[in-house]
């Protein structure tokens, strides 16, 4: 009873707009038409698809293109109040607010679809901080950019972020060079056979493939990077792409006293150590595993939303 009055008064918060947020408010509303749902973000609450960032060039897609849906348009569509542009600083796990740029929140139920951070492995050079990152939004707007006129991009590592892009890229007429230390494309997610025939269908669009090594320094050279890798070679290259992966972001959960472990620590009904704080999506942990991934998250969304409603 204590949780129905939680919720009819203060609701169900979400911090976080990705997919892992507005899936939950999805699943919410096929459930539940009435109960109040507040959706926090640093980002202007409008719905896009992240893969999307990574396979968006060859089809020519700018920023402003890929977003399908504003936060006008979410809020009216699932029926919930969209605070944007808002950061969240504070969990008081006892008096059950959220602390934001725009003001306190009080909750009855919390839900964390926070993000992960790219990996960005400590490179040598005068060009390192020049490595660029693409993981919202804004990052592919500035990525955009930075690659408008140039010819020629080399990418840190061959995992599943980094495969897209190559192919986006060649298929947007670029010279890609791809570098991992492993000896295979996607060494976690194929068997060998399969890669090796990703490597040729690559590397017949013009993906040129550097395995077993990795990158030690980027030094900018005129108009130009020289890349010199672990095994001694060095390559040239107009921007350098990382895409090493991803690393949840534990900040604001570990402030709150909240158990974290690679990701943030949840149980099978995804609560965290924090009664009525949950975490879904790309921040948290379920057995061990944080899995970054579309599927998971739909799963998880469909699993979580009935437990918020009791
Ligand atoms: C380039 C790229 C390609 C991908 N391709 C695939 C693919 O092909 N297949 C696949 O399955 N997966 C893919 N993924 C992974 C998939 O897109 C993600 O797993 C998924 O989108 C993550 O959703 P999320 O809601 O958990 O996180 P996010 O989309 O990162 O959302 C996190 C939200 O939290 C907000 N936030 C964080 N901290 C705060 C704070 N303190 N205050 C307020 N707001 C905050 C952020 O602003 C953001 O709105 C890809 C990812 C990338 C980057």
């Amino acid at each position: 009873m204590d949780h129905q009055n939680d919720l009819s008064q203060s609701g169900i918060v979400i911090i976080g707009s990705g997919l892992a947020g507005f899936t939950v408010v999805r699943e919410l509303r096929k459930l539940d038409k009435t109960v109040p749902i507040t959706l926090v973000t640093r980002e202007p609450g409008y719905f896009y698809s992240k893969p999307m960032l990574s396979t968006a060039l060859a089809s020519n897609k700018s920023a402003e293109q890929l977003v399908s849906t504003n936060a006008e348009g979410m809020s009216a569509q699932l029926e919930m109040t969209i605070v944007s542009d808002a950061d969240v600083t504070a969990i008081d796990t006892v008096a059950h607010t959220i602390t934001t740029s725009k003001g306190n929140i009080p909750y009855g139920k919390l839900v964390l679809g926070l993000d992960a951070d790219q990996i960005r492995l400590p490179l040598q050079g005068n060009a390192a901080n020049e490595v660029i990152t693409v993981n919202d939004l804004g990052e592919y707007a500035q990525f955009r950019k930075t690659i408008e006129g140039k010819k020629r991009i080399a990418i840190l590592v061959a995992g599943l972020i980094g495969c897209e892009f190559a192919n986006d890229l060649v298929l947007g007429s670029y010279e890609v060079d791809v570098i991992d230390l492993a000896p295979q494309a996607l060494g976690r997610l194929l068997p060998e056979v399969a890669a090796q025939a990703l490597h040729t269908k690559l590397g017949e669009a013009g993906v040129r493939w550097h395995f077993g090594t990795t990158v030690q320094s980027i030094d900018r050279n005129g108009d130009s990077l020289k890349i010199t890798l672990a095994n001694g070679s060095t390559m040239t290259s107009d921007v350098f792409l990382s895409a090493v992966g991803l690393k949840p972001r534990l900040d604001l959960a570990k402030a709150a006293g909240i158990a974290t472990g690679t990701g943030i620590t949840v149980n099978r009904q995804l609560e965290t150590s924090a009664k009525n704080v949950f975490a879904i999506g790309d921040c948290a942990e379920v057995d061990g595993l944080v899995l970054p991934y579309v599927m998971p998250i739909m799963q998880a969304a469909r699993a979580l939303a009935p437990s918020l409603l009791g």
